[in-house]
């Protein structure tokens, strides 16, 4: 009987809702208007990634995703995803906790679950995308509830000193998780976060924080880290979509990265924004050439000083973190090591630019999972067949899986992308062990 009073308005309660609600209407369009008015504080003219409404990919031309509605509409009546066939019991492999966190000579990487993974390399312990809690927040995806328990807790991690995140979405950026990092005995880890999350960071206490535009460098004792360009988006709300970056993590040892790809300034790795495979940069800052019209010009300008400021900025910083300022022993027998690591991302051109900028990588991270139904996902998910293709476009001498087995994002079971990859990897002509799937928990030496 609801509907009819609405209607009549015989109900004495019903008439102020009625008046009530062209105002809530005028108020959501006043702060639709507000929020369209406001101009990204992160827009540059002369970066085009950096629009005036927020962050945008590099080769997307179309939306990121398809209608949430319909693909929601569809799993349920396609009652999707189907349960892995054997039920949700992944084999789990029990880190050597006392090992890991005494290591910091040997070269090693450990799946912890989803998109994390420990890394130590020359000494420094790394986390990519911390994510141990027990549910992934999300306003699309209702708090998918993981399936498979961290295979390190933060109190069984080796002292974290750099924590790598990708983007802002729930499975990547979890605010126990960094929270627990950032209380850790010894001292917090370093930050490094896309540009646009250091505020996020710093709403939670979290201070340590190096916030970083694409093809930025910075550097820790014993590595080169560099943010660059994958395609995704983010979100932590329907209200902020794209007003944060995303992308992937290159890290190499310091003192091992080839001349011809090692970046020697931050003017030359922000122009070559837009020519990526490098060399470039210092002819378009020199302006003047041949050919060139008044608005290359004047983006060539504009560009040099977003560069000097970039270079005040990141230029050949060094800081002491943690326990390495006062150990440096071990990076002088460093191995020689660099490794990608690519978050969330589509296939996109972007990784021919990061294989032709850094020549290559001992280990790429790639994801496999989270990519059904196409139609929706492919913009921003690649399938394990683009994952292989990632793999040789970034010229990695190998790969292990990430984002799979840990969280039911996407229409595929949890189970499928194994494999999907296994096919895919046959189907390309590369030895199987070229793109290894670890058990949550394995660990690998190099
Ligand atoms: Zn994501
Ligand atoms: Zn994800």
């Amino acid at each position: 009987m609801a509907a009819p009073s609405l209607a009549t308005g015989a109900n004495g309660t019903d008439l102020p809702r009625r008046r009530l609600w062209p105002a809530f209407g005028l108020g959501a369009l006043a702060l639709l208007a507000v929020a369209c008015s406001t101009t990204s504080k992160y827009y540059d003219p002369a970066d085009p990634h950096r629009t005036r409404t927020g962050f945008r990919n590099n080769y997307l031309a179309g939306p990121i995703g398809g209608s949430f509605v319909k693909w929601q509409w569809e799993r349920i009546i396609q009652g999707l995803p189907k349960p892995p066939a054997n039920g949700y019991d992944f084999p789990v492999v029990t880190p050597d906790v006392a090992w890991l966190q005494a290591n910091r000579s040997e070269t090693t990487a450990t799946w912890i679950g989803h998109a994390t993974m420990l890394l130590q390399v020359a000494g420094v312990n790394i986390i990519t995308d911390p994510m141990l809690s027990e549910r992934a927040f999300t306003v699309q995806f209702i708090g998918p509830k993981r399936k498979v328990a961290p295979a390190l807790t933060a109190a069984q991690l080796p002292h974290i000193d750099v924590v790598l995140i990708s983007h802002n979405h729930y499975d990547h950026l979890d605010r126990d998780t960094v929270s627990a990092l950032n209380a850790q005995p010894g001292g917090p880890p370093l930050f490094l976060v896309p540009l646009g999350v250091k505020d996020w960071m710093a709403g939670v206490g979290i201070t340590n924080v190096r916030e970083l535009d694409w093809w930025q460098q910075t550097t820790v004792p014993g590595l080169l880290i560099d943010f660059v360009p994958v395609q995704h988006w983010s979100a932590r709300s329907p209200f902020d979509r794209f007003e944060t970056l995303w992308g992937g993590w290159v890290v190499r040892t310091a003192g091992t990265a080839p001349a011809a790809t090692m970046p020697a300034s931050a003017a030359d790795r922000v122009t070559s924004a837009a020519t990526p495979s490098g060399g470039t940069g210092r002819q378009q800052s020199s302006g003047g050439q041949p050919g060139r019209d008044v608005s290359q010009q004047a983006i060539a300008e504009s560009r040099q000083a977003v560069n000097r400021r970039q270079q005040e900025t990141y230029g050949a910083r060094q800081v002491e973190i943690g326990r390495l300022g006062a150990d440096k022993s071990t990076q002088h027998a460093a191995k020689p090591f660099a490794f990608f690591f690519a978050g969330d991302t589509g296939y996109s051109k972007d990784f021919s630019d990061i294989g032709a900028r850094y020549g290559g990588f001992d280990l790429a991270m790639l994801p496999i999972g989270a990519y059904e139904p196409r139609w929706f996902m492919k913009a921003q998910h690649v399938d394990p067949a683009e994952a292989v293709q990632i793999m040789q476009d970034v010229h990695a001498k190998q790969a292990i899986a990430i984002h799979w087995g840990t969280f039911e994002l996407s229409d595929e079971s949890l189970d499928a992308p194994p494999a999907a990859l296994a096919a895919a990897v046959k189907a390309a002509g590369l030895a199987a062990d070229r793109f290894t799937v670890l058990k949550h928990g394995q660990m690998q030496r190099f």
